[in-house]
């Protein structure tokens, strides 16, 4: 019978997990490294979509992922880490104006929203761009998508958590797991401490490896880094998640805007004294980009630049549920965490509870690695 689970990590999956598990009755301990949220969780873009998502259950994981955001943002008052006011993206030239076409049809195709909006409508939803940084027409605008604030999501989870039960343990990295007859007995932690457990859910994010290898297991991972540049605020009219040729911007609360480019999350590299530093060209570059599509954002300065590191199991998708191996060791593991956790978070827990394997994480499974 399972009495107290184990969670290791607490970004958006560990807190979705522990959430899901307090919810359905289990006595839950979720340890952390560090400080809730701390890791990608704290540097990430976290737009939630399933625009372009293959294969099929990929894309409906996503789908259903954004469900749970705006099912849970409706159900909770003052929920307002949540933030659906879509997504607008164009291309810089024809080669990738084809890309995106074939993106919205394929989407289309699997009945997600999307539809093409000329310059005067997407200046009717974002009327700061300059008009000049917009093409005529062939603007992709994808009404449900958003984006979240993942550490106020976190600290929503935790709290209502911990009020119904749950131990938060911070600050107390896992150091080992003990095993015997095939099944995780103990969690062991840096400060000496021993947590005996009925099952375990790894949610390490990009050091999600590190804890399989405790277990006994091998997860293969390709994660990359992603540099992330947050603006002071500023009195200029963002809305939504804006996909522009040379820079990816959304609001990021109190006047702040957050920028991102994927040509520039190469600039992020190991310091000589191990920090991970960032080119500060690349920087400009970025926030250059942003104030010639919104010329408002002159007036911005750069507060702060992180540099998140994206947790991608080897083939891309989301690594999730029961290791037949050891099966009381689950997984809940991916990229795009920020639109899938809270759903494939509460299937994980379900399985943790002993339920039957969860056909929804039927192509997801960590054996197919
Ligand atoms: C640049 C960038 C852009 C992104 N954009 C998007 C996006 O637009 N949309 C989207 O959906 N997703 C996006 N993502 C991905 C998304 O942010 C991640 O999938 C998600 O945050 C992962 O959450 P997590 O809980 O798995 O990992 P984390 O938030 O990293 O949490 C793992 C936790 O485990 C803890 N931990 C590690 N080792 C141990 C240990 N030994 N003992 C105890 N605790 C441990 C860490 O301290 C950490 O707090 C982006 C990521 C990046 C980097």
């Amino acid at each position: 019978m399972v009495e107290h689970i184990v969670v290791i990590g607490a970004g958006v999956y560990g807190a979705a997990v522990t959430a899901s598990l307090t919810r359905r009755g289990a006595r839950v301990t979720v340890v952390d490294a560090g400080a809730p949220g701390s890791g990608t969780s704290g540097a990430t873009f976290s737009w939630t979509n399933s625009c372009g998502k293959q294969p099929r259950p990929y894309h409906d994981l996503n789908v259903a992922g954004m469900q749970a955001h705006r099912q849970l943002a409706a159900e909770v008052p003052h929920s307002d880490w949540y933030h659906e006011g879509g997504n607008l993206e164009w291309a810089a030239d024809d080669a990738e104006h084809e890309e995106l076409r074939k993106k919205v049809a394929g989407v289309l195709d699997y009945g997600y929203e999307a539809r093409w909006l000329s310059r005067a409508e997407a200046l009717h939803l974002e009327p700061d761009i300059d008009p000049a940084g917009l093409p005529a027409d062939g603007i992709a605008y994808f009404p449900r998508e958003g984006w979240i604030e993942p550490t106020r999501l976190i600290g929503h989870l935790l709290s209502s958590a911990v009020s119904h039960g749950a131990e938060l343990v911070h600050d107390d990295p896992v150091t080992g797991l003990d095993s015997t007859a095939g099944l995780v007995r103990t969690v062991r932690l840096a400060s000496g401490r021993q947590l005996s457990a009925d099952a375990v859910v790894n949610c390490a994010g990009p050091q999600a490896a590190r804890i399989a290898e405790f277990a006994g297991l091998v997860l293969p991972m390709r994660n990359t880094r992603g540099v992330l540049i947050h603006t002071s605020p500023v009195a200029v009219s963002v809305s939504r998640v804006i996909h522009a040729p040379h820079v990816h911007l959304r609001p990021d609360g109190a006047g702040r805007l957050l920028l991102h480019s994927p040509e520039t999350d190469g600039a992020a590299y190991v310091s000589d004294t191990g920090d991970i530093s960032v080119e500060p060209s690349a920087v400009t570059r970025v926030l250059e980009a942003g104030r010639a599509l919104y010329p408002g954002l002159r007036a911005a300065t750069v507060e702060s630049v992180r540099v998140g590191e994206r947790p991608i199991p080897s083939d891309g998708l989301p690594v999730l549920g029961r290791a037949v191996e050891l099966p009381n060791f689950h997984f809940a593991v991916s990229h795009s965490g920020a639109t899938l956790s809270l759903h494939a978070g509460d299937l994980v827990a379900a399985e943790a509870l002993g339920e039957d394997r969860v056909e929804a994480l039927a192509a997801f499974r960590f054996e197919r690695l």
